[in-house]
């Protein structure tokens, strides 16, 4: 059996990324992943100027001037002002070019207006509240590399960069299915021994917080001839997800017929919850993920396994960022597979600390309304007491 490290390696290992990309606006780039690296069209500042409300001078003249300049012209953002003529002082705003020959702003709030003069303090810095051009980055200069996942502040940069278009990796088009004979959809009375349905749901709303454009395959039931078809029609798709029939039971079908028809690299990993998940390969396209069917184990699967896959395919690096946290209470477990524990995250006087929640059965949902994070028990700990720092998972940033 792999642990969660090798399972993980084997994963990306095995990943084909996208073979296409597509043009975009800005606004249509945002959460999607970039194809390849993109550079500034413009410096930035695309000019000197300057930084505040004030007046431009040469600051070598202030000196021989007696600190008193005649006043001459002005500097709007938009205008393109000139020349400071020597010997002269000129009104600018915050944002506005630079007149050429001028190397200092004065704020205007340390000077004295004398009718058309300008009385200045003895303490002007040379070359203060000036932007340079070209001082936060240089036409040319590579921005992002490719397989980065555009945020607002990205495409703001972006935007200020002169970058009209961007090349970007398409959507991975992800089949998700739900197998069992006992599953039903809510809306209908459940029949002995039915159970409602809830892993194809969030799989499908997980994927397209990422930014994947998820196909809803339905409820197979636990049947080959139904798995059969579900996985031929795979050729379409860059991943197939199906939860539910990949442990030992004789209606574990999935495994079997993914083996018939596709190529399993690994079934099995050494973790809690999630331990039954094969992935492998249908076609020359299809990366195939069964995830098993407890609700849980299907979360934490996706999360250590199918979100680093589908960032991979993206040309992204997956990170998982693991912070430290001290427990508030205890958790004790036998030692043997690598644990990652439902867990509310908090901040307390600016120190994260982390509970482990009631109610750990793969079965359980309830213990979701609370769950922020994981704490991650290694394979060989027997688990940890309140006070010790542990290792935790953020799901989101809400602690
Ligand atoms: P399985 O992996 O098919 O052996 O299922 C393990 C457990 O998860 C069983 O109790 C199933 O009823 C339950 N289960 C399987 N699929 C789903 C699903 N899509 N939603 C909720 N529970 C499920
Ligand atoms: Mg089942």
């Amino acid at each position: 059996m792999l642990s969660l490290e090798q399972a993980r390696e084997a994963i990306l290992a095995e990943i084909t990324p996208a073979a296409t990309t597509e043009t975009v606006s800005l606004a249509q780039a945002h959460g999607r992943f970039t194809a390849q690296e993109l550079r500034a069209q413009v410096d930035n500042p695309a000019f000197d100027n300057s930084a505040m409300d004030g007046y431009a001078v040469r600051a070598a003249e202030l000196v021989a001037a007696g600190f008193v300049l005649p006043l001459r012209g002005e500097s709007r953002c938009g205008d393109a002002p000139g020349k400071l003529a020597p010997g002269t002082t000129m009104r600018i705003f915050t944002g506005a070019p630079m007149p050429e020959g001028a190397d200092t702003i004065v704020i205007q709030e340390d000077v004295k207006r004398e009718g058309e003069k300008v009385v200045f303090p003895k303490s002007a810095q040379p070359g203060s509240h000036l932007r340079r051009r070209g001082e936060d980055f240089r036409r040319g200069d590579m921005l992002y590399p490719a397989g980065r996942r555009l945020s607002s502040y990205d495409l703001a940069l972006l935007s200020a960069a002169g970058v009209a278009e961007i090349p970007v990796c398409p959507r991975a088009r992800v089949l998700v299915a739900a197998t069992g004979d006992e599953l039903v959809t809510p809306g209908t009375p459940l029949r002995p021994g039915q159970i409602y349905e809830s892993n194809r749901l969030a799989t499908l709303l997980l994927l397209r917080e990422l930014g994947m454009e998820a196909v809803d395959g339905g409820t197979v039931r636990d049947d080959p001839a139904a798995l059969r078809e579900l996985l031929k029609s795979s050729a379409n798709f860059d991943f197939v997800i199906t939860s539910g029939g990949a442990s030992v039971g004789d209606r574990d079908l999935v495994k079997q017929v993914f083996a018939e028809i596709g190529q399993i690299k690994f079934w099995k990993v050494k973790i809690k919850p999630g331990k039954p998940i094969a992935f492998g390969r249908v076609g020359s396209r299809t990366h195939f993920f069964a995830v098993p069917g407890n609700p849980v184990s299907s979360l934490v699967t996706f999360k250590l396994f199918v979100e680093p896959a589908l960032i991979a395919w993206h040309r992204g690096v997956p990170r998982m960022p693991q912070l430290a946290a001290t427990a508030t209470n205890d958790f004790r477990r036998h030692p043997g597979r690598t644990e990652f524990v439902r867990a509310r995250l908090a901040t307390e006087n600016g120190k994260l600390q982390a509970t482990a929640l009631r109610g750990q059965g793969s079965h359980m949902l309830g213990t979701l309304r609370e769950t922020n994070g994981f704490i991650r028990v290694e394979a060989d700990s027997a688990g940890f007491r309140q006070g010790d720092t542990v290792t935790t998972i953020p799901l989101n940033v809400d602690f």
